[in-house]
C-alpha cells in the first residue's frame, strides 16, 4: 500500500480526473485542484433547459479504446451509446452532404477534375504509413502541392483558418494527416457512428468523482494554483490564490503548457531556457454557443462551414446525432470558433457575439427563426487547442519536470495525435503508473 503519501492533481480535466481515480485507488492520498467551479475540464457539463450538456461539443470514436475500457471499467458503457454521424460542407451558400467519395463527386464548387484529384489525395493520406515526412511541411503548403490551388481555397483553407486563425499556415501536415486517419480509421463500412453517453458525458464524469471520493480523495474547486515551490527536501509545495502552501510528495500539474511555465517559474532549478521553450507552444481558444431551439433546422449532425460570409467555423445539431428521445423532444444545438488569445471574441459581450451568430444562421438556413430559441449560453475557452508547428517535436515538454517529483501532462505531449478525450484518459493511466512506480522504486 501507499503509506498515505500525498499527491497533488493540478487541473480537473480528464487527464486529471483519471490520475486521481488510478493514484486513489492504489491507496495514494489524492487532491485535486481545479479553478473552475466543477471538475471535467474542456468536457465538463452544465445544465441548459433543464438538459444536462457539455459546454463544448463532445463524442467518442469507435477505436477510443481507452475510453471505452474505463466506461467498462466503472459499469457505465451501456450507456454509451454510437449514433450514425452525418456531415455536411456549407460554401457559396450552398449545404452539400460530404460523407462519402459520391458526395465528393458532387460537390460542384470544385471542377471534375478538382473533385477527382481531391478525391485520390484523400485515398493516398489514407495510406500513408510514414508520417515523419509530413512534419517537415505545412498542411497549407502540401495541400496546394497536392490537392491544388482551387480544392485548398475551397476546402483547407477555411478549415484551417477556422480552426487555427493566424497560425493556420503554421500547423503541419502530419496533424491534419492525424485528423483524416483518425475518422477513416473509425469509420465501419456502413459510415461513421460516434459515441454518445446517454445523459451526456456528465455521466462519466460523475462516475469518476464518485470513485475518486469513494477510495478517500478530495476535489476541492473553485481554486487556482499559482504556484509550485520545491522544498529542501524532496518534497514540493502548491501555493493556493488564498496564499497558503500545501506540501505535497509529488505535484502533477494537467494544465496547458505555458501556464505550467508560469506555475514553475522562480524556482532557482529553472532555468529561463526551460521557460522560453514552455512558452514556445502556442495555444489558440475557443467560443461555444450552446441553445435548444423549437425548431429543427436541419437534417446533418456536422456542419462545416467554409464559407467567408458565415461568422462560425461549425454548427452541430446534438439532437440529429443522439436522437430526440435523448433530450425530451428539445433540439441542441452547438455552434463553435476558435480564436486567438488576442481575438476581440475575448473582451466582446456574450450577447453581441451570439446575436452575431444567430443572424449568420439565418443567412444559411432562411427558415431559422432565433425567437423559437428556448435557452442560449455562450462559453470563452482560452485554452482549447495549441499549434502544432514545424519543429514542434522538440518543444514537447517531458512528463518529468526539471523540479523534484514534479509532473506535467498535458494535450501538448499527444503527439503525433491530437488531442481527445481518449488520449487524456490514456496519458493519465501512463502518468498514473509513472508516480506509482516512483514510490516503488524507491522502496527497492
Ligand atoms: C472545441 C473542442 C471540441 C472537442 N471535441 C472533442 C470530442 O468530440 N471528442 C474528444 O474526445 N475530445 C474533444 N475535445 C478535446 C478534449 O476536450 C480534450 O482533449 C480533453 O478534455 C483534455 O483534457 P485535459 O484534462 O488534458 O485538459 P483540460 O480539459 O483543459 O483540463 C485542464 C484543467 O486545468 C484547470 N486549470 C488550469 N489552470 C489551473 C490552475 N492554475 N489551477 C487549477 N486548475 C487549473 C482548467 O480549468 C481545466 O479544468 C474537444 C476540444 C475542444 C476545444
Amino acid at each position: 500500500m501507499s503509506e498515505e503519501k500525498k499527491i497533488a492533481i493540478i487541473g480537473g480535466g480528464y487527464t486529471g480526473l483519471t490520475i486521481a481515480y488510478r493514484l486513489s485507488k492504489k491507496g495514494y492520498a489524492v487532491t485535486i485542484y481545479e479553478k473552475e467551479k466543477s471538475v471535467g475540464g474542456l468536457a465538463v457539463d452544465f445544465e441548459l433547459d433543464s438538459l444536462q450538456l457539455e459546454k463544448i461539443w463532445h463524442f467518442l470514436y469507435m477505436t477510443d479504446s481507452d475510453a471505452l475500457s474505463l466506461s467498462e471499467e466503472l459499469g457505465i458503457r451501456d450507456k454509451l451509446v454510437f449514433h450514425d454521424s452525418s456531415v455536411s460542407t456549407y460554401y457559396g451558400g450552398k449545404l452539400y452532404s460530404f460523407m462519402s467519395p459520391l458526395d465528393l463527386l458532387r460537390f460542384s464548387p470544385l471542377s471534375i477534375i478538382d473533385r477527382i484529384r481531391t478525391g485520390f489525395v484523400g485515398l493516398y493520406l489514407q495510406h500513408i504509413k510514414n508520417w515523419k515526412p509530413l512534419t517537415e511541411i505545412t498542411a497549407y503548403e502540401w495541400m496546394q502541392k497536392y490537392a491544388g490551388e482551387k480544392a485548398t481555397k475551397i476546402i483547407w483553407e477555411p478549415l484551417l483558418k477556422g480552426k487555427f486563425g493566424k497560425y493556420y499556415d503554421k500547423v503541419i501536415m502530419s496533424w491534419l494527416w492525424g485528423r483524416i486517419k483518425v475518422r477513416v480509421d473509425s469509420k465501419e463500412k456502413a459510415g461513421e457512428r460516434l459515441g454518445y453517453f446517454n445523459g451526456g458525458f456528465g455521466v462519466l464524469t460523475d462516475r469518476l468523482i464518485d470513485e475518486i471520493k469513494k477510495n478517500g480523495g478530495k476535489i476541492i474547486t473553485n481554486i487556482s494554483v499559482d504556484k509550485i515551490i520545491e522544498n529542501e527536501d524532496s518534497s514540493s509545495s502548491v501555493k493556493l490564490e488564498d496564499g497558503s502552501y500545501v506540501k505535497f510528495d509529488r505535484i502533477v500539474a494537467t494544465v496547458p503548457t505555458h501556464v505550467f511555465a508560469k506555475l514553475i517559474e522562480g524556482n532557482t532549478k529553472v532555468t529561463s531556457k526551460e521557460i522560453q521553450v514552455l512558452n514556445s507552444i502556442n495555444y489558440v481558444g475557443a467560443l461555444v454557443m450552446v441553445f435548444t431551439s423549437e425548431q429543427k433546422i436541419s437534417r446533418y449532425y456536422w456542419h462545416n462551414v467554409n464559407d467567408p460570409d458565415i461568422p462560425f467555423l461549425v454548427l452541430l445539431s446534438n439532437t440529429v446525432l443522439a436522437g430526440e428521445e435523448t433530450y425530451g423532444g428539445k433540439n441542441v444545438y452547438y455552434i463553435g470558433y476558435y480564436a486567438e488569445h488576442d481575438h476581440h471574441y475575448f473582451s466582446d459581450d456574450d450577447n453581441k457575439i451570439m446575436n452575431e451568430w444567430e443572424d449568420g444562421l439565418k443567412v444559411m438556413f432562411p427558415d431559422f427563426d432565433k425567437n423559437k430559441i428556448r435557452e442560449k449560453k455562450l462559453f470563452k475557452f482560452k485554452n482549447a487547442q495549441h499549434i502544432v508547428d514545424i519543429g514542434f517535436e522538440e518543444k514537447i515538454p517531458s512528463y518529468k519536470s526539471s523540479l523534484n517529483n514534479v509532473y506535467l501532462a498535458n494535450f501538448s505531449q499527444i503527439y503525433p495525435d491530437d488531442r481527445g478525450l481518449n488520449y487524456a484518459i490514456q496519458e493519465g493511466d501512463k502518468i498514473a503508473k509513472m508516480i506509482g512506480d516512483s514510490f516503488d522504486n524507491k522502496k527497492k
